[in-house]
């Protein structure tokens, strides 16, 4: 007997299978074809359109097909050399929450990066803003906001505060999806129960400090905002290595990428060479000299990383060679993961 297929949308990573929700509402929790997973290397991640079989009387499903995803959240593997790991897909925009009072701006400017790169819209959150004075507050934004530029909406959001919270949700557009990014304890969970109005996921307490102790929710989960679209929370983002980012770092450093269009050799790689723009912006001071190491730091993460996938690459061609002349019996078994 046939099997029924039915396509659905993948809203939660349970234990490494991809809970699907189909559009009566049904959820099923599914595993992927082996045809997927070993002819394609391909995974479901939370936001994937999927096409999944339900065997008769069987208790899951089975993807069968990934829809073309539009937009892919991608951050280097963090536990593989020269692998990339999509954390989310298909959504309309990215929202980066940090805490007001603890604003780390090296930080922000890597999670931009990120969240640019997707080429979803991007808004900075900046949460629990009644742990800080509104004058701090202000110059933290404006600060914010001088580094994000013009394209960035910056909130600055509190519990105490439901019009800020509301501000948040008039962002959320009927039908968009929206992810949220930020470290562990910024107030992603609190600001998802807030949006939603009950508490659909857990709140950490956070240990300041050591950040052990912390107890915080572990399952990516896509959330219905009533009266307005949908929000993921992706917790535990701790390393956001940059995987394929040239773009958004363009995107995030406008005023360097400018200046570095004005050095005397193109190929300047702004460490000191004559007729440089960026370092004369630097000397000037026009260029804070932060935000010069933060650009150079990532510029400098992108290089290595395009390294290593070019090790890779050819380290797996001379792998094939060398079955192609010396095996017998055909291909082995490809461990495509551990390249
Ligand atoms: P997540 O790890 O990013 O999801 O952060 P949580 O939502 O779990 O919040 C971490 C801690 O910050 C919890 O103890 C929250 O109660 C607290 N918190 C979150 N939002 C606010 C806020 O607007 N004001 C204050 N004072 N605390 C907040
Ligand atoms: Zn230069």
């Amino acid at each position: 007997m046939a099997d029924t297929v039915r396509t659905g949308e993948v809203v939660k990573l349970d234990r490494g299978y991809p809970l699907v929700r189909f559009p009566d509402g049904a959820l099923l929790r599914c595993e992927h074809a082996t045809a997927l997973v070993k002819g394609h290397d391909q995974r479901a991640v939370i936001g994937d359109v999927v096409e999944v079989a339900v065997p008769a009387g069987h208790d899951k499903g089975v993807i069968a097909s990934i829809a073309p995803r539009t937009r892919e959240f991608v951050r280097k593997d963090p536990t593989e050399r020269a692998l990339p790991q999509v954390l989310a897909a298909n959504f309309e925009r990215v929202i980066v929450a940090q805490p007001v009072g603890e604003v780390n701006l090296r930080r922000l400017e890597r999670e931009l990066v990120l969240a640019f790169e997707t080429g979803a819209a991007v808004t900075v959150v900046l949460t629990k803003a009644d742990l800080t004075d509104d004058g701090a507050s202000e110059a933290v934004v404006r600060r914010v906001r001088d580094l994000a530029g013009p394209a960035v909406d910056v909130l600055l959001v509190s519990e105490a505060d439901a019009a800020s919270v509301e501000a948040v949700r008039r962002l959320l557009a009927p039908g968009t999806t929206t992810v949220l990014i930020g470290r562990s304890g910024v107030g992603k969970s609190s600001l998802v129960n807030m949006l939603v109005g009950a508490e659909v996921l857990e709140v950490g307490a956070v240990r300041e400090g050591d950040g052990k102790g912390r107890h915080t929710t572990v399952s990516r989960e896509i959330v219905e905002v009533p009266g307005a679209g949908r929000i993921v929370d992706m917790p535990g983002v701790r390393g956001l290595g940059l995987w394929d980012a040239d773009a958004g770092i363009e995107a995030a450093f406008p005023d360097i990428e400018a200046l570095a269009g004005q050095c005397r050799f193109r190929d300047c790689t702004h460490t000191g060479e004559p007729g440089c723009a960026v370092g004369a912006a630097l000397e000037a001071g026009t260029l804070p000299e932060g935000r010069y190491e933060s650009y150079q730091a990532l510029k400098q993460e992108m290089a290595s990383v395009k390294d290593r996938r070019e090790q890779a690459r050819r380290l797996n061609k001379e792998k094939a060679s060398y079955n192609r002349h010396y095996r017998k019996g055909g291909p082995p078994a490809r461990k495509k993961r551990r390249s």
